[in-house]
């Protein structure tokens, strides 16, 4: 028995979202408030996620990644990525995070196991990413980042979340990064989902515009061959670069055919796809390893071909349900 789906889309990766809580109120993520927080005895606990993960090693995953909200605002973390890595099957073990918290936790997470990061980083001017995050210091988020990188939890990628009228003057600065380190920057195009009135439309571009800014730039961006990562970006090369640039559009160019990852709400719901509203709930058959493994199997197999951001790009943008944070992005 495998995660197979009707499109052949054989499923090793599960993203797990371990808390919707976060110390950043990124504006295409939450509102300035944050967000309705899930009650706390509605999410998992460290065992629960333990047991799917067992149940979910058998049928083929063996790709974990931790996220949230920002997953280092839950207490005892290392707790978890020790289980996870003492699980043979489980062949990577990565954490998407804010990177403000990692001065604090990296040593202790990478003792427990954790292999390697990807940071969120939308501006290098401290007063945009003031402006972006709502109350991030860029000089803690760039602590965590050279953090990572002294600890060897790498390759270290950073997502950039390309924001018309907040970031798109600063592609040519952001590129320059992986000159300056070695790591592997990621642009990814916004995304209708989140829990907030932020003008989506408004401020929406095709990572087409990342190509042309580069160039203009004379920062040229040549595509790896061959394509680098099993991952949706595309990967490409820049003069000097110590590291990549990735471009990740799940919306001018899905990549919905090369899916391969389930992922798992903080409260105990399993998602095929980050823009489809079905959910299957963990909770109900958590002891119950056959009916989990069921509900696994029939959770891939109702998986939707691909998602339809695309369709909503126009000037009354519905959103995704659950958001982001509650989602694991
Ligand atoms: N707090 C951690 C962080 O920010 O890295 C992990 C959770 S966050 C939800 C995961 C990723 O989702 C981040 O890289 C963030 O930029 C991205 N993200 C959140 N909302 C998004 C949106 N509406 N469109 C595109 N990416 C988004
Ligand atoms: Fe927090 Fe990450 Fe969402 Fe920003 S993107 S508000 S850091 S969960």
């Amino acid at each position: 028995m495998e995660l197979i789906d009707s499109q052949g889309r054989v499923h090793d990766y599960l993203r797990i979202s371990v808390t919707d809580r976060c110390n950043l109120r990124c504006l295409y993520c939450m509102g300035p408030e944050g967000i309705t927080q899930i009650p706390h005895q509605e999410i998992l606990s460290y065992e629960e996620i333990i047991q799917v993960i067992k149940t979910a090693t058998p049928l083929g995953i063996r790709r974990i990644r931790i996220t949230g909200g920002e997953p280092l605002t839950r207490k005892g973390l290392p707790r978890l990525l020790e289980q996870i890595s003492e699980i043979p099957a489980i062949k990577d073990l990565s954490m998407t995070t804010n990177g403000i918290l990692l001065p604090r936790y990296a040593a202790s997470l990478k003792a427990a196991g954790l292999k390697r990061v990807n940071i969120s980083l939308d501006s290098l001017k401290p007063e945009k990413y003031r402006a972006i995050t709502r109350k991030g210091d860029l000089s803690q988020a760039l602590r965590g980042i050279d953090t990572a990188l002294e600890l060897g939890l790498t390759p270290v990628k950073i997502n950039t979340v390309l924001i018309k009228g907040f970031n798109d003057d600063e592609v040519p600065e952001l590129i320059k990064l992986v000159q300056e380190k070695p790591v592997h920057l990621r642009f990814i195009e916004y995304m209708p989902i989140g829990d907030h009135d932020h003008n989506y439309s408004q401020h929406y571009l095709p990572l087409s515009f990342v190509q042309e800014a580069a160039r203009a730039a004379g920062l040229p961006l040549t595509p790896t061959a061959p394509r680098t990562g099993a991952g949706p970006a595309e990967w490409f090369t820049i003069p000097g670069g110590q590291g990549t640039v990735g471009l990740i559009h799940p919306i001018s160019r899905h990549y919905c055919h090369h899916c391969n990852r389930l992922r798992l709400t903080p409260d105990g719901y399993i998602k095929t796809c980050l823009y489809w509203e079905h959910e299957y709930p963990v909770r109900p058959c958590i002891n119950d390893p056959e009916a989990l493994t069921r509900l696994l199997l029939t959770a891939v197999k109702e998986k939707p071909a691909r998602h339809l951001m695309q369709q909503e790009t126009g000037a009354k943008t519905p959103r995704a349900r659950r958001s982001m944070s509650k989602t694991g992005g």
